[in-house]
């Protein structure tokens, strides 16, 4: 793999992602731009070749589509100068779930989950052949806080927390780094495209700090990062709660507390 491989970043139209290509850019990495806007993503394309010098294509294509999908997860499998995947792409749901319908819930799961998980899986085995690479997951705290009322959002946000822990494990010892970022509010146009107004929101961080912070965390090799967290003994001590349950799930009798008296 090349020094500086090429990085694929979905969702590379606006917001998260449109950050990622500016930021890759400058560090001199060849880009391909994922997402459904064409136009957006030519514009940003031609400033960063402008500015940065370095290759950009464009890949437009709608990740819920599998169609669609399929051309990307290809790309992933087939250009050995990828070495970089930054899976960003995602959307949020307003409203309460039972205000939801079963095909919006059905379409972001499809992008936050099934998009994700499958682009990881086609570019995975060509990095672990190579012994490098890396996998960047853009998460949300949203997938740690039920209690936030974001409840399809939130989840799939947790799967994408659990699989790039789960692939950290796996996939760290054969090379290849996984990274979960999990930014708080961020002021981007998701919160506009779920008909939220990311003004009446109490605290939102600009987008540039955010990936400016997820790539502190990133060259660090941190499997999780999260940039607005100041207190990180906190996420250490909740990591570490949930270890210390683990010995005691594996039990041939169910707990005193389910004991049926006969
Ligand atoms: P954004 O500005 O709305 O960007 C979303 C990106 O995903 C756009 O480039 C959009 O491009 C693309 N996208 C949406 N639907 C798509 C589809 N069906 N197929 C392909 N691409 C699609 O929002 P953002 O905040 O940067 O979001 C990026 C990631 O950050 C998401 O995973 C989000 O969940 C996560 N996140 C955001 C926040 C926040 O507060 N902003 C907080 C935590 C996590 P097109 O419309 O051109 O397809």
């Amino acid at each position: 793999m090349a020094e500086n491989p090429t990085v694929l970043i979905t969702g590379a139209s606006s917001g998260i992602g449109a950050t990622y290509a500016d930021r890759f850019a400058r560090r001199g990495h060849d880009l391909v731009l994922v997402a459904r806007d064409k136009q957006r993503m030519e514009a940003l394309a031609a400033r960063l070749r402008d500015e940065a010098g370095v290759a950009i294509d464009i890949l437009q294509a709608d990740l819920t589509n599998l169609a669609e999908l399929a051309v990307v997860e290809a790309r992933l499998r087939d250009d050995r100068r990828i070495g970089i995947l930054v899976n960003n792409a995602g959307a949020a749901l307003g409203g309460t779930f039972v205000a939801q319908t079963a095909n919006d819930i059905g379409r972001l799961v499809a992008l936050n989950t099934t998009a994700v998980v499958r682009l990881a899986s086609a570019v995975a085995p060509r990095f672990v052949k190579v012994g490098e690479g890396a996998i960047v997951n853009i998460s949300s705290v949203v997938g740690l806080a039920p209690e936030l009322g974001m409840s399809v959002y939130g989840a799939t946000k947790a799967f994408v927390t659990f699989l790039s822990q789960g692939l950290s494990l796996e996939l760290g010892p054969k090379g290849v780094y996984v990274q979960a970022v999990l930014p708080a509010a961020t002021r981007t146009e998701i919160w506009e495209r779920a008909s939220i107004d990311v003004n009446t929101l109490p605290v939102v961080m600009e987008v540039g700090e955010l990936v400016d912070a997820a790539l502190v965390g990133f060259d660090r090799r941190e499997p999780i990062t999260i940039p607005s967290l100041h207190n990180a003994e906190q996420w250490a001590a909740y990591q570490a709660a949930r270890q210390a349950i683990l010995p005691g799930l594996r039990q041939e009798h169910a707990a005193a507390r389910y004991q049926v008296s006969v």
